[in-house]
């Protein structure tokens, strides 16, 4: 079933974009550590909603 294969790859492509695309953010926060201000919202948990 090659379908069955694309698909599969398809949702490992997907799954690898979505993981670069919140590590990468991570690893550029954790590598600067001053202060990023309020609207950091890894420094800050929640701000609260609106
Ligand atoms: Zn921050």
């Amino acid at each position: 079933m090659t379908l069955w294969q694309y698909a599969i790859g398809l949702l490992l492509v997907l799954a690898t974009l979505a993981a670069t695309v919140v590590t990468v953010p991570l690893l550029v926060h954790e590598r600067a550590r001053h202060d990023h201000g309020p609207t950091c919202r890894w420094c800050r948990p929640r701000p609260g909603r609106r």
